[in-house]
């Protein structure tokens, strides 16, 4: 089947009979370069493509002004990762993980025993420092849709369904939810949790938005709301790398340029590398440090 045209996007809808939201997120060449950013064995690939595709249908029933990141701590094979997804609708990625380990298919045996499972908030806030929400749930699931199911119906206790495809093109997603309040009639939730579990992974990632709400719920007089496109992003800058060096102090900064002559930073998230020269890194140090921005996580 071909990709659907309406690809790179985040979809709503509800249904209004049931009492229902549902969010449809499809990537395509937001997807390419996330994948891309390293080797992914599969199972990892899998495992970042449904953390990607699930940290921008977070962004539709949230209040995200700045960014919302989907973000994992292993044990296991799997390490590492995480996914952003920003107001503007950019998307950025990765993952770390054991390079020597065949990596499981399972998220439990993946992540490894006790790992935890962040969904972040950030957004702007009146003076310097961003108001952070955070959400934290233990990976009890063999994959991240039920860990994340998990999540909701505990800290939000909002009866959820989620859905996420995931190949070497392609990254999907479909989120369902139950309206908060008494929306909707008295079987509403039973019924879409019903048809929901109908829903193949393959259908996800050939149907359109409008072919998957007149297929999967017809006779729910499915209503599609405003969408948004998605795209892959990265909010890396040579002034937050600037910031890190300056964080590492002069000594650790100016060591980075001794092998070739200049500190040479790769974003891991796209790839872009900036280099900076002895003279610019003691540049760093002069400067009052009250004007120096404090560092933003990695970059
Ligand atoms: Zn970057």
């Amino acid at each position: 089947m071909p990709i659907p045209p309406d690809t790179d996007r985040l979809d709503r809808f509800l249904l209004p009979q049931a009492g229902v939201r549902g969010v449809r997120v499809h990537l395509r060449d937001a997807w390419a370069p996330i994948l891309g950013s390293d080797d992914y064995p599969p199972a990892i690939a899998a495992t970042l493509g449904q953390a990607a595709a699930a940290a921008a249908l977070f962004t539709a029933n949230a209040k995200v002004d700045g960014r919302l990141s989907v973000q994992l701590r292993g044990h296991g094979p799997l390490s590492a990762l995480v996914t952003e997804c920003s107001a503007d609708g950019s998307l950025r990625g990765l993952a770390r993980f054991d390079h020597a380990a065949k990596p499981p298919a399972d998220l439990r045996a993946l992540a490894g025993a006790g790992a935890m499972l962040a969904i972040t908030v950030e957004n702007p806030g009146r003076g310097r420092e961003p108001l952070r929400y955070q959400g934290l749930v233990e990976i009890a699931s063999a994959s991240l849709a039920g860990a994340f199911e998990g999540y909701f119906a505990q800290s939000e206790q909002l009866p959820t369904r989620l859905l996420l495809a995931v190949d070497a093109e392609v990254c999907a997603g479909l989120m369902l939810q139950k309206l908060p309040g008494d929306a909707g009639d008295d079987d509403g939730w039973n019924r879409a949790s019903i048809l929901f579990d109908t829903l193949r992974p393959e259908e996800l990632r050939d149907w359109s938005a409008q072919a998957l709400l007149q297929r999967l719920f017809a006779g729910e007089s499915a209503q599609l709301l405003e969408g948004r496109a998605l795209h892959f992003g990265c909010s890396c800058s040579r002034e937050r790398v600037a910031a890190v060096l300056a964080s590492l102090g002069r000594d650790e900064a100016m060591a980075a340029t001794e092998q070739s002559g200049q500190a040479e930073v790769r974003c891991e998230f796209c790839g872009q590398r900036y280099r900076f020269t002895p003279a610019e890194i003691d540049g760093l140090f002069t400067v009052p440090p009250a004007s120096i921005a404090a560092p933003d996580r990695l970059q």
